[in-house]
């Protein structure tokens, strides 16, 4: 998908508009419980094509001076964004700081798009000529505080998106990603699975823009490692800020059909351990935990279960994940890695003949039919499967309102007992039909 970032200095209203943006979508993921939310990227949508939005702003470099830190955050945009939203304050004028972020995008030659912010009613249109002399063409004026110009804006940024060939993706292709804390062994275990699995290793040529890709194949399966160039070449540069790090993450989670989660076992599981799964569940990837340096753990059956124990207590958003325990240091217990793998792409790419799911569907209403809401009760008409990666399923109902999310719930786990989608996460989507 494609990446917008807002950029400018502090207090321009970069949140305000980024909250606006991306208001509808964060009240629809909030309700999955167990997932600490970072605020600096969401998913937004506009004219039917989603994109992540980045708050640049959100971003904490430490205490830098002021033009450093807008400096810093240029750059971050100027690398990871394919559009750039560059926002000043209408009530202020063009400041120094505006004039140091300028002269970056300018260089960057990145498609930028300028927004001069707090224009609150239309007789402060005539103040965004002076805007003009930034150099990025014309100044679309919005307000932050009433919502206004927004859509003229994005309009705009839309216009600049990169044609992305979603084709590019090989359907036979398992395409993964690791993911995890600095140092929780990403590049170790990229190395081992390439070096140490008797795979045939080819590196497919002009695949990608951003990143160089392992293609592998074993067993007559073929698989792509994404983004393993910034993992071993710019990922510690990335790593030293967590949030940075993230834009990177998100970037090869985007790609991916499964997520490798990695979990340190040396130092067991920490927050952000947390909030860079939760990255990869909110994206609908498949998802594996990936419990690395299992060689320094005195490797008893007993520990196995207490280590799973405390991550199914500290992970409930991935109950559907499987755990896989390993060392990419002595490539112990390497070789149950791939079969995983495997399960888990094809559970995320599964369809369901509709007729199966409405047995499925009919049956769990049958054992335990839907109580009644505000003395309505909820009738379930039929049920069928929209999409795969991750599957996802309409329920067509007489009341969506009436759909209690216990009852979702119970709905999805009746659906994977049923088929097996183990590794995936699923969507279940309410529609009226009367
Ligand atoms: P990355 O930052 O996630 O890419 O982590 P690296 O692959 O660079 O590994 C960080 C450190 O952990 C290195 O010193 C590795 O040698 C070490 N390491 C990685 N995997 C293992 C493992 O399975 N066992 C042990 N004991 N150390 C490991």
């Amino acid at each position: 998908k494609p990446i917008v970032a807002i950029v400018g200095r502090p207090n321009v209203g970069k949140s305000t508009i980024f909250n606006r943006l991306v208001g509808e979508r964060i009240s629809i993921v909030e309700d999955k419980p167990g997932v600490t939310r970072d605020r600096i990227y969401a998913q937004a949508e506009w004219l039917a094509t989603t994109f992540h939005l980045i708050d640049t702003g959100g971003i904490e470099i430490g205490d830098e001076p002021l033009l450093e830190l807008v400096r810093q955050q240029a750059e971050i945009a100027i690398d990871e964004a394919h559009v750039i939203i560059f926002m000043v304050n209408g009530k202020e004028g063009i400041t120094a700081a505006d004039e140091e972020v300028a002269k970056l995008l300018y260089k960057s030659n990145k498609p930028v798009v300028l927004a001069v912010n707090k224009i609150d009613n239309p007789e402060l249109q005539s103040e965004i000529y002076e805007y003009y002399s930034l150099g990025f063409g014309e100044p679309y004026p919005i307000s932050g505080a009433h919502g206004r110009g927004l859509g003229d804006l994005l309009d705009e940024v839309v216009k600049h998106f990169p044609t992305l060939s979603r084709n590019e993706k090989d359907d036979d292709i398992i395409y993964f990603s690791l993911i995890g804390r600095p140092n929780v062994g990403k590049s170790s275990l990229v190395n081992s699975i390439l070096n140490e699995e008797r795979v045939i290793v080819s590196d497919i040529e002009g695949t990608t823009r951003d990143a160089i890709d392992s293609y592998f194949k074993k067993d007559d399966q073929e698989y792509t490692i994404i983004d393993t160039a910034g993992m071993r070449k710019r990922g510690k540069v990335y790593e030293t800020t967590e949030k940075y790090s993230v834009l990177r993450a998100l970037k090869a989670i985007d790609r991916s059909d499964v997520v490798l989660v990695l979990i340190d076992a040396e130092t067991g599981i920490r927050e952000q351990d947390k909030r860079i799964a939760g990255y990869a569940h909110d994206a609908g990837r498949g998802i594996i935990i990936v419990v690395n340096k299992w060689d320094t753990i005195d490797s008893k059956e007993q520990s196995m279960k207490t280590f799973e124990d405390d991550i199914r207590k500290h992970f409930q958003f991935l109950d559907y994940a499987p755990i896989v325990f390993l060392s990419a240091k002595t490539k112990k217990r390497i070789h149950t890695l791939l079969p995983v793998i495997n399960v888990v792409g094809e559970n995320h790419a599964k369809r369901i003949p509709t007729n199966v799911l409405n047995d499925v569907i009919m049956d769990a209403i049958a054992i335990s039919p839907p109580s009644t809401m505000k003395g309505k009760r909820l009738k379930i008409l039929y049920a069928t499967q929209v999409s795969v990666q991750p599957p996802s399923f309409v329920i067509f109902v007489n009341d969506p309102e009436l759909v209690h999310f216990t009852y979702k719930r119970f709905l999805e786990n009746r659906i994977r007992e049923s088929f097996g989608f183990l590794g995936t996460p699923i969507n279940i989507f309410a529609r009226r039909r009367q």
